[in-house]
């Protein structure tokens, strides 16, 4: 019995070799050879990969984004951009906002350099990073200065200083975050928030 069933097998396995045979000699070669030759080019081949945060919301998830070109010499163009995976807030995931950052990246409206409204001016001017950072370093020092409250009126010190407000990003590390907090409150400065609640 065994013996029969083998056998009737065995021919079963036979004819579909023989099956196959025919398809490759009615051209199926051919078809997959066409297929190969219809396949695109793999688009992340030769990309630099750089992790990076979505600047969007308090969730801030990690992102990988894909360019094609110098990066040291600031030629690199960003062309592809995707939740990363081995991130523990998003585990690869973007929502709506964040899977069409490109276009963010992108926008003709995107701000690339620090600009500054100069008193009685009804106009923004673009200023270089130098001059924005001492710019602000002066007027956080010159208001700091003239309003400190170091003080209450008991005599209690207090360290306060509260003419003047810090807007920090929520789309960071909490390193980063960590750092930021401890730097703007050593200042005394009590006005203190992020994009997370606006
Ligand atoms: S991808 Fe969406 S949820 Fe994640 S940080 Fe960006 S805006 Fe927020």
């Amino acid at each position: 019995m065994n013996m029969e069933i083998s056998r009737r097998n065995f021919l079963k396995g036979a004819g579909a070799g023989v099956a196959l045979t025919t398809l490759g000699a009615f051209g199926f070669g051919e078809a997959e050879a066409a297929f190969v030759e219809g396949l695109r080019p793999y688009k992340l081949a030769g990309t630099t990969e750089t992790r990076n945060t979505c600047p969007y919301c308090s969730v801030a998830c990690g992102i990988i984004i894909y360019s094609k070109g110098d990066l040291a010499q600031g030629t690199a163009k960003a062309m592809h951009l995707e939740g990363d995976v081995d991130h523990p807030t998003n585990r690869g995931t973007l929502c709506p906002k964040g899977a069409a950052l490109l276009d963010f990246i992108k926008a003709d409206t995107r701000l690339m350099t620090p600009k500054v409204r100069r008193a009685g001016s009804d106009r923004f001017e673009e200023i270089s990073w130098e001059e924005a950072l001492d710019g602000i370093a002066r007027h956080m020092k010159k208001d700091r200065d003239a309003n400190f409250i170091e003080r209450n009126k008991d005599g209690v010190p207090v360290n306060r200083w509260t003419t003047t407000g810090f807007l920090a990003a929520s789309a960071t590390t909490n390193e980063t975050a960590f750092l930021t907090y401890k730097a703007v409150r050593s200042t005394g400065i009590v006005a203190f928030d992020n994009q997370a609640r606006v």
